[in-house]
Parts: C-alpha cells; sequence; structure tokens
C-alpha cells in the first residue's frame, strides 16, 4: 500500500496529515486520491462512512483549488447539517496549512443571513445541505456557476431522504465541465440514475465489496416476544456494563418514549430526533461525545452525521423499514479501526427480514439468547469487581480508617468483601433473581401444543358482537399483551376460548375479577377440556359487593397492569 507522500499530495497537507496523525491513507483513499489528483473525471465511489472518505475526496479538492481566488470552486452536498459541519470541520483542519482557505457550511436552522455574510467574504468551497443550498440560490446569496468540483456525499443517503429534486436544481445552476465525485455506501437505481443522468463517463471505485457493511462489525440477533422488546434491550445494556451505543428506533415517538424509559430506569442515555429543536440536539450530541450519555436512542435521519468514533455497540431496538439502511445503522460502530457490535432485536414476524440483511451486507448474523438474569448478575459483579481493583486509593480516605477500621474490627475480610459488594450487587440481584427467560424460538411460532399454554372459557362471543380476530384484539388491548400472547381464539355464539402461556394465567384472571363489557360483567374461568365438556376452574375470586362495582375501578386496574414484568422494582443504577 502507498504512503501519503506516494499518492502525490503537496508539502503543505502532508504536513496536515502528520499533525493529525494519520500514519498511512485508508483504502478508499489510496484509491481515489492519485485519480483524482492526476485526472480531471468524474467518481463514483462506494464506501461506507468512518473508511476515511471525507479525506478522499478533501485532500485532492484542496491541492487543486485555487485559495488566492474568492470564488467559489467546490461544493460539497451532505444529507444533514450533522455530516456538513463535521465535513466542514475535517476540511479545516486537513487544509491547515493553505493559506487564504475559507471553507463555508451552510445548512438549514441556522441563520441564512450570517451564512450569507460567510459565504461573501470569498468561500472556496461550499459544504451544503440540499434545502438549504438550493434556498440560497433561488435567493441569489450564493453563486456556483464557477464551480470546478462537486461532490456528492452519502449519495443514496441524500436520495433517501428525498432530495433527489433539490440536487438536481442545484446542480443545474453548475458549470457542465465541473468534475463530480460521487460517494455512497450503496449502489440503489436511484443512485445510479444520478450517476448516468448527470456524471461523465465516471471512474468506479469500491471499498471492499459493493454494498458490504464495514468488516470489524459482528452482527447479533436476539428473539423475544414483541412486548418484551424494552426488558431485552435492559438486559442487553446491563450485560455490557461499559456500553457507549446508539440505539435506533423506527418513529420519533418510539426514540422519545424509549430513551425517557431508560432515563426512569436510571440510565445514562439521551434522545435524538427531528422533534427536538436544533439547540436540543447539540446539547444531546454534545452530551454523548463526552460520554456522558451512554446510550443514545435515535431515529435514522437524525443520527446520520453521528462522527463519533468509539461507539461500542449499535441496537437496532427496531428494525428499519427500509432494510438498506441498516448498513448505514451498523456503519456507526466499528469506526476507526475499533472492533463494534450491531445488535437487532426482532419479535417472529420480522425474523425473515435478518436473511435479506444478510443477503445486502454479504454476512451472517449470529443467533444469541438475550442474557439470564444471573448471568447480567454475574457480569456485573465482575465488573464492578475490576473496577475497584483499578480505583486509585484517595488519601483523603486515611483521616477516617481509624473509625472505619474501629466498626470492622470484627469482620473477616471475606465477610468484608461480601459486604461491600452487596452495597452495589443486591440492586441487581433483588431485580433480576425472579427475571424470566425472554428468549423465544422460532418454532414455537403457532404455539401448537407447546405443553405450556392454558385454554380459558370466556362469557362473550358472537352475540356480543365478536369474531375470533375483533376477540383477540380486544383481549390483547384490554389485559396489555403483545401480538402472539393470546392465541387459539375460538368465538362460539354466547362464549369463546382462548389459550395464553402459563406464565400469564395469574394476570388474566386476575384481571377479569370485576370486569364489565357492556355492562355485563365478564367471566373468565379455565378450560380443561378446551371447551366442549368443560370443567371450569373458578380461579379470580369475585365477591358481590365486588359485582356492584363499575368501571373506575377497571380503569384503576387498567393502570396497575402497566407496571414491570416482574413486580420488582427496578434497579437504579450509578453512572458514569
Ligand atoms: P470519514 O469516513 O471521512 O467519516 O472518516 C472517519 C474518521 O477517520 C475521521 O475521524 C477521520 O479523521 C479519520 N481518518 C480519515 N483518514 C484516516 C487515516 N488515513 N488514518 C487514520 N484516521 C483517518
Amino acid at each position: 500500500m502507498n504512503t501519503f507522500q506516494d499518492l502525490g499530495l503537496q508539502d503543505n497537507l502532508l504536513q496536515a496529515i502528520n499533525d493529525l496523525g494519520f500514519t498511512k491513507p485508508s483504502e478508499v483513499q489510496d484509491k481515489a486520491i492519485p485519480i483524482l489528483l492526476q485526472e480531471e473525471t468524474d467518481l463514483v465511489a462506494l464506501a461506507q462512512t468512518g473508511t476515511g472518505k471525507t479525506a478522499a475526496f478533501g485532500f485532492p479538492m484542496l491541492q487543486k483549488i485555487n485559495v488566492n481566488s474568492r470564488t467559489t470552486q467546490g461544493l460539497i452536498l451532505s444529507p444533514t447539517r450533522e455530516l456538513c459541519l463535521q465535513i466542514t470541520n475535517e476540511l479545516k483542519l486537513y487544509g491547515k496549512y493553505c493559506k487564504g482557505l475559507n471553507v463555508v457550511a451552510i445548512y438549514g436552522g441556522a441563520s441564512i443571513t450570517e451564512q450569507a455574510k460567510d459565504v461573501k467574504r470569498g468561500a472556496q468551497i461550499i459544504v451544503a445541505t440540499p434545502g438549504r443550498m438550493k434556498d440560497m440560490i433561488s435567493r441569489r446569496l450564493v453563486d456556483i456557476s464557477k464551480i470546478e468540483y462537486s461532490v456528492l456525499d452519502e449519495a443514496d443517503e441524500m436520495l433517501n431522504m428525498g432530495f433527489y429534486e433539490d440536487i438536481t436544481s442545484i446542480l443545474s445552476h453548475t458549470p457542465e465541465d465541473k468534475s463530480t465525485w460521487l460517494f455512497s455506501a450503496t449502489m440503489p437505481k436511484e443512485v445510479a440514475t444520478i450517476a448516468k443522468n448527470f456524471m461523465y463517463k465516471p471512474q468506479e471505485i469500491t471499498v471492499g465489496r459493493k454494498n458490504e457493511s464495514t468488516s470489524q462489525v459482528s452482527h447479533e440477533y436476539y428473539l423475544v416476544n414483541a412486548r418484551d422488546r424494552y426488558q431485552a434491550l435492559k438486559r442487553l445494556a446491563d450485560a455490557n456494563p461499559d456500553i457507549f451505543s446508539v440505539i435506533f428506533c423506527r418513529t420519533k415517538r418510539d426514540t422519545q418514549k424509549v430513551a425517557e424509559r431508560l432515563i426512569e430506569d436510571g440510565y445514562s442515555a439521551g434522545a435524538l430526533h427531528g422533534d427536538l429543536s436544533q439547540n436540543q440536539r447539540d446539547l444531546v450530541m454534545k452530551s454523548f461525545r463526552n460520554n456522558q450519555i451512554q446510550m443514545l436512542v435515535a431515529t435514522d435521519v437524525a443520527a446520520r452525521g453521528i462522527d463519533v468514533d468509539n461507539i461500542t455497540h449499535v441496537i437496532n431496538y427496531q428494525l428499519p423499514d427500509e432494510i438498506e439502511t441498516y448498513t448505514h445503522r451498523s456503519g456507526r460502530t466499528g469506526r476507526a479501526g475499533k472492533t463494534g457490535v450491531s445488535m437487532v432485536i426482532v419479535s417472529k414476524s420480522e425474523v425473515r427480514k435478518i436473511k435479506s440483511i444478510e443477503r445486502i451486507i454479504k454476512k451472517q448474523f449470529e443467533k444469541k439468547d438475550i442474557p439470564s438474569g444471573m448471568e447480567i448478575c454475574e457480569v456485573q459483579l465482575i465488573s464492578l469487581a475490576n473496577k475497584v481493583h483499578n480505583t486509585e486509593v484517595n488519601h483523603d480516605i486515611d483521616a477516617y480508617l481509624g473509625d472505619i477500621n474501629k466498626l470492622f474490627k470484627d469482620t473477616s475480610k471475606d465477610e468484608l468483601i461480601k459486604k461491600f459488594f452487596s452495597v452495589e450487587f443486591s440492586r441487581f440481584y433483588n431485580y433480576y433473581q425472579k427475571a424470566l427467560d425472554l428468549n423465544i424460538s422460532v418454532s414455537n411460532d403457532e404455539h401448537k401444543d407447546s405443553g405450556n399454554s392454558v385454554r380459558y372459557f370466556i362469557n362473550v362471543g358472537k352475540k356480543d358482537g365478536f369474531d375470533w380476530m375483533s376477540l383477540k384484539d380486544f383481549l390483547k388491548e384490554v389485559l396489555e399483551l403483545g401480538q402472539d400472547d393470546v392465541f387459539k381464539v375460538e368465538a362460539k355464539d354466547t362464549f369463546s376460548f382462548f389459550n395464553t402461556e402459563k406464565e400469564l394465567q395469574e394476570k388474566v384472571l386476575g384481571f377479569f375479577t370485576d370486569f364489565k363489557y357492556n355492562g355485563r360483567f365478564v367471566n373468565v374461568e379455565i378450560s380443561e377440556n378446551r371447551g366442549r365438556k368443560r370443567e371450569r376452574k373458578r380461579s379470580g375470586k369475585r365477591n358481590d359487593s365486588n359485582n356492584r362495582n363499575d368501571r373506575k375501578r377497571f380503569d384503576k386496574k387498567v393502570k396497575h397492569s402497566k407496571s414491570g414484568n416482574f413486580g420488582t422494582s427496578r434497579p437504579r443504577r450509578s453512572r458514569r
């Protein structure tokens, strides 16, 4: 492989490279830089985030522009504000010895007048998001009619975000004979169309194989019931005490909800999504960068420009709608030569998506089990022991040692260690000692005679307007159960049957002790003979005074049933 000198870069850039501590070019730099320096050509580069692609187009652009001129010569379009700022900062670092260089970032959510002023001072390179750029062109606040180099960075993502029209409109204001360099992690049809319509005989380079995800990332999936998703997330976090992660949700609402629950449960978490103000997003990102937030819960769009290198885990709380997006998510970890893990929490209905993703990333997922409560306790205990072992002694404690020693004069070393660790460990132990196994198997899908299910009789049926589907939905809703929790629902005229797993028996019978539907008490009992010759076991005790109770009591019950799965209080965690 070449050195940076071999690539043909001039001294002032080599000096900056030296300052940055880059010892050798990355693959995309090794391939792209010589081409872009030596030829006036269009280029399509397939490279993931984290491969060093900013420098791959940045160095050639810096070498080729004329810093003595105030004309805008280079335009870089990027999908998000964060990425736009990140590229701008990198270019400033790369060009720190290019005297007179002015790189300006143009993006939405900040003062357009200020940005226009910066451009007017003479920006040789503009880094922009498409929406704001188009806006500034239409207000004649920028002039890109003389640019020589344009870069479409993360082109697939810009098109995913619906910027096609904006990009074509912007390019229509640029000269025909400019060079266009397109960087993309994947090559969907839409990107190929851009290359075909707006580029002239582009050279192609590929880093790794096409559409392959970053090689330092291992991929794991965990199969759980949809209703256990959040518990599974907590266990994954607890089983990795030093986790520094991005957790992806599908919607802004889920993102906010998951972050709030994590914070409530004592984790250092934060939400990042488009409904937050720019200021709020900046604050969250700052805390994340400073490691004050261990778990950043984000939407795909908001997470685009995250330029944090040491993320240990990406957790897909839900899979993305477009499976191609998975590549972007997993690319957030395993950056800058580090290893990373991309975890996916899936329910049975989504598990087939894993196969499709494997085809795209050309890698196998490992199916793993959500750790059991006791496994987590063990990890936490060992992690705590290591932390104590590595802690530097604070000698201000010396002054109190006498008193403390007096207190423990009859305590042996072993006992003292046990007591000391119990302070922290017992929280986890108390929480997890009765924890259920969250893992499920695909073969269990139809609940066919799993041997562990309970069949119930319920005194509502078709006469009450139910068919099996609406009854299933009704039961799931009032009992707050997941998609697969109620099964084998059979609606008869005046009564019906349904099954749940045995673990839910108490909850089901407990709930229907005083619940009214259309003014009539709903009676649920265990049916031992599958409904025909029913032998009912009345379990929910209901006395007459209860019978007279009404809706108010039901509402209260629904609220109560929202408490956690284990009926134990959640451990509060002390965090860094
Ligand atoms: P990018 O793919 O452009 O987002 O770059 C990912 C990270 O790698 C950035 O923090 C760069 O500063 C860093 N980087 C870029 N090129 C190199 C290199 N040749 N050696 C080490 N780090 C690099």
